[in-house]
Order: structure tokens, then C-alpha cells, then sequence
């Protein structure tokens, strides 16, 4: 067993833990493993998180500073980002080809369907949002069903559920209102100490650590030598904490997996019902990812000459995808996939240091792919027929919206709503994708961290630094 790679231990500690799961469900000891097991899976993920915020800073500076001359900094960033839209842009393409193909959605009888596009209609209606695909089911529709359905939706909304999703969504129209470079100014910290205290807030801890970077490039180096060697220290005193930690992960990961299932075991047999409804929108995302994860990737590589083999690849970054996989969290998986990148895939750490970091964050084609199919199923769920039009705006709002989220679990899901809020169609749509998110949340992570692996071997392998 001690000889056994790490990405074995933590599979076999997976499979351990699904068993776990249904034994503690079978013998009713659920209870004990949310009380005992569970909370070691919380604190292995607590570790993981506070590690990731300080070595973003310190190995984004070391990152920077150390390619030395701002011209190499302005084209290694150049090509980073252009690298990541590409890949994301193809990514929310292909969910879009494969949703519109095998239409996932349109697999109730039609009365449901009908009552479905009512729903949908009366909330348009109630909204004064106007409906674009020029079908109007309403008026051929007898008054007592709509009066139910008005009823449903009343009973809906005075939910907590409801509630706090409005609520979110009040905030977001707020932010909205202060005008289209939002964005660009939330990207800006006004207070660094804020910015580092805060996970959400890592675009800004970036920005911060990209602008230190720069300044430090700009200055003799005999005047930051010292502050150099301080921060690479304290990145190499960071990538050590994650050593030590992932010594442990085996265990780690078998308390976290018996914990999310035992928590879901509650309500297992319905969650079975909607599985079932929900199985063939899950397959799809799930096809949609192994098309990127086996296809796209390793031909990405091929295509820029990175000479690394298909068993290699997989074989040097899997204890990543595992752990992804067990975090649903790319933020948490960071210092693993550096690490990976580093030592298998032989990428240098300057180019790793600066590419994953920011790859976490904004860069998260499994996110976008998911969203781009939910978004359509949801549409053919609701029978509403989204035009061209609608359906390439899809592909900007999953863009931009996978670069918003954030790298931690169900990020996805919330950005889900300001996607299907953008192109008219009802945010709490979400609850419907709901029950299998969980699963489809840890696959899309192992995507998004695939990528940022991808793009920082080819980035080594275009700067000529990679052997
Ligand atoms: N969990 C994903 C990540 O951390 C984000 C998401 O799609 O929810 O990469």
C-alpha cells in the first residue's frame, strides 16, 4: 500500500467511501457519519482554501517577477488569456452542438409539456418580459388550468427558497443599475487586506499580485532581491503545507465522500424519481466533458506540439482530477495542480506559477459547457424554442459567466441564474437542475482544472521551456 501512487490511494479511498455511504445508510448510521466522519472532509477542504489564497499572491509575484522582462510578461499574459477564451468559447460550443442534437429536454408527455410553457408564460407575463419565440400557448388554454398554475407560482414564491434566490437576484439588479464596467471595477481592490480575506474576491488579490509583480520587474534588482526571495520563500513554504497535507488526502477524501453521500441519503428515493427525469440532462453534460477531457485536451496538445503522451498526460495530472473531483473545488485543487504540472508534467514553475493561479479563477470550460446545456434543456423543458440569436448570446453570458464564478462548489449553479436571467428566461429554473448538480458539479471541476494544465503546458512549450 505505501508503494501505491498517490492518485490510487485517493480512488480507492473514493470507492471506500461510496461503500461506506451504503453501509452507514443500510444499518441507519448516517447519523454518525455526519457527526464523526463528515467534519474531517470539511476540514481537509478548510486547509486546502486558506492555503490557496496566500499562494495565489505569493506565486503569482514569484511568477511574474521571475520571467524578468515585461515584454516576455506581456506576451506569456497575452497568450494565457487568449488560450483560456479559446478553449472556453469551444467548450460552451460544443454543449450548445450536443444539447441542440440529442434535446434532453423534450422527453415529457405533451400535456406536461404544455403546462410547462404556461408556467413559463404566465411568470413572462407577470415579469413584463416579452416572449421572443412567437408562441402563445395562453390563449388556447382553458382558464382553470392558468388559475392553477397562478396559484402554483404564488405558493412557489412565498417559499424561503424563493426568497433568498430574489434576494440575490435584487443584489444583482443592483449591480446592474451601476452601469456595464462593473465588472471591470470589482476586478480593482480598494482595500488589499479586504481583498485577501475574502475567497470571492480572488480576481482582485490577482490584480493586486499582478500590479506587485510588475512594479517589482520595473525596479534594480538589488533593491527587490530581498522582497523576492521573501515571497518565492513563502510560496515554496506554502507548496510544502500542501505536501504535508496530501500525505493524508486518502483519508481525507473517504471521510469527504461518505459525506456528502450520507448527507444526501435522506432523501435517496427521491432523488432516484429524479434522476431518472433528470438522467438523460446529466448524460449529456457528462458526454459533453469526456469529449473535452479525452478529446479536446490531448489534441490540444498534439496540435502544439507539447511532446507529452496521452498516458503521460493523464497519468501526471490525475491526482488533480481526483481531488477536484472529491472538492468540486478548482480554488482548493490549485496547489495540487501545481504541483502536477510541475513535477510531471515538467512545466517550469515560472510559467506555472503565473498561468494555473489565474487559470483557477477565470478559466473554467467544464463550468461553461454545463451551463450552456443546462440553459437549453431548461428551455426545452419549458418548450420554449430559443433562436439563433438567443442561443450565440448564450455563448457570451456562459463566457463571461464561467469567468465570474467563482472556484469553489455550486459557483456554476449560481451563475446559472444570471445566465438564464440575461436571456429572458426564469432564474429559479435552477431548483430544477438542482438534485444532480452535486455530481455534475465535481465532473465539471476535473474539466476545469484540466484545462489550466493544458494551456500551462503549452504556454511552457511555446516559450521554448519545456524540455
Ligand atoms: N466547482 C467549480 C470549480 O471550482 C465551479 C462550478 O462550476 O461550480 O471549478
Amino acid at each position: 500500500m505505501g508503494k501505491l501512487a498517490l492518485h490510487w490511494k485517493i480512488l480507492i479511498a473514493m470507492a471506500l467511501g461510496v461503500i461506506w455511504s451504503l453501509i452507514s445508510g443500510a444499518y441507519g448510521l448516517n447519523g454518525f457519519t455526519t457527526n464523526w466522519i463528515d467534519p474531517f472532509g470539511t476540514i481537509f477542504i478548510n486547509i486546502l482554501k486558506f492555503i490557496a489564497i496566500p499562494l495565489v499572491l505569493f506565486s503569482i509575484v514569484t511568477g511574474v517577477a521571475g520571467l524578468g522582462d515585461p515584454s516576455q510578461l506581456g506576451r506569456i499574459g497575452a497568450k494565457t488569456l487568449g488560450l483560456y477564451l479559446i478553449t472556453t468559447v469551444f467548450s460552451v460550443s460544443i454543449g450548445l452542438l450536443i444539447v441542440n442534437i440529442f434535446v434532453p429536454g423534450n422527453n415529457s408527455n405533451e400535456s406536461t409539456r404544455i403546462s410547462h410553457r404556461l408556467e413559463y408564460e404566465v411568470w413572462a407575463n407577470s415579469n413584463n418580459i416579452e416572449i421572443k419565440d412567437g408562441r402563445n400557448e395562453m390563449a388556447n388554454s382553458g382558464e382553470k388550468e392558468l388559475e392553477e398554475i397562478r396559484m402554483k407560482l404564488q405558493s412557489d414564491m412565498d417559499s424561503d427558497e424563493y426568497k433568498t434566490m430574489s434576494a440575490k437576484n435584487s443584489q444583482k439588479d443592483a449591480s446592474k443599475k451601476q452601469g456595464p464596467l462593473q465588472p471591470l471595477v470589482d476586478m480593482v481592490p480598494s482595500n488589499i487586506v479586504q481583498a485577501l480575506g475574502n475567497g470571492k474576491l480572488m480576481l482582485q488579490v490577482i490584480f493586486f499580485a499582478l500590479f506587485f509583480g510588475v512594479a517589482i520587474i520595473m525596479m534594480p534588482k538589488e533593491k527587490t532581491a530581498s522582497v523576492l526571495s521573501f515571497f518565492s520563500n513563502m510560496n515554496e513554504i506554502f507548496i510544502k503545507m500542501v505536501h504535508m497535507i496530501m500525505n493524508f488526502a486518502p483519508f481525507f477524501v473517504f471521510c469527504l465522500m461518505a459525506g456528502v453521500l450520507a448527507k444526501s441519503a435522506d432523501t435517496l428515493s427521491e432523488l432516484m424519481d429524479v434522476f431518472v427525469q433528470l438522467g438523460f440532462y446529466a448524460l449529456i453534460v457528462f458526454g459533453g466533458l469526456m469529449v473535452m477531457l479525452f478529446g479536446f485536451y490531448p489534441l490540444m496538445l498534439k496540435v502544439f506540439g507539447v511532446k507529452i503522451g496521452y498516458r503521460e498526460f493523464f497519468r501526471g495530472i490525475s491526482p488533480a482530477q481526483f481531488l477536484a473531483f472529491s472538492t468540486s473545488s478548482s480554488a482548493a485543487t490549485l496547489p495540487v495542480t501545481i504541483e502536477c504540472v510541475n513535477k510531471n508534467l515538467k512545466v517550469p514553475e515560472k510559467v506555472s506559477d503565473f498561468v494555473l493561479p489565474i487559470g483557477a479563477t477565470v478559466n473554467m470550460d467544464g463550468t461553461s459547457l454545463y451551463q450552456a446545456v443546462a440553459v437549453i434543456f431548461l428551455a426545452q423543458y419549458h418548450d420554449v424554442d430559443l433562436s439563433m440569436m438567443q442561443q450565440l448570446g448564450i455563448v457570451a453570458t456562459a463566457t463571461l459567466a464561467s469567468i465570474g464564478a467563482a472556484a469553489v462548489p455550486s459557483a456554476g449553479l449560481i451563475m446559472l441564474m444570471i445566465v438564464l436571467d440575461s436571456i429572458g428566461l426564469n432564474p429559479l429554473w435552477v431548483a430544477i437542475v438542482f438534485p444532480v448538480d452535486r455530481i455534475l458539479d465535481m465532473c465539471r471541476t476535473v474539466i476545469n482544472v484540466t484545462s489550466d494544465a493544458t494551456v500551462s503546458a503549452i504556454i511552457a512549450k511555446s516559450e521554448k521551456l519545456m524540455d
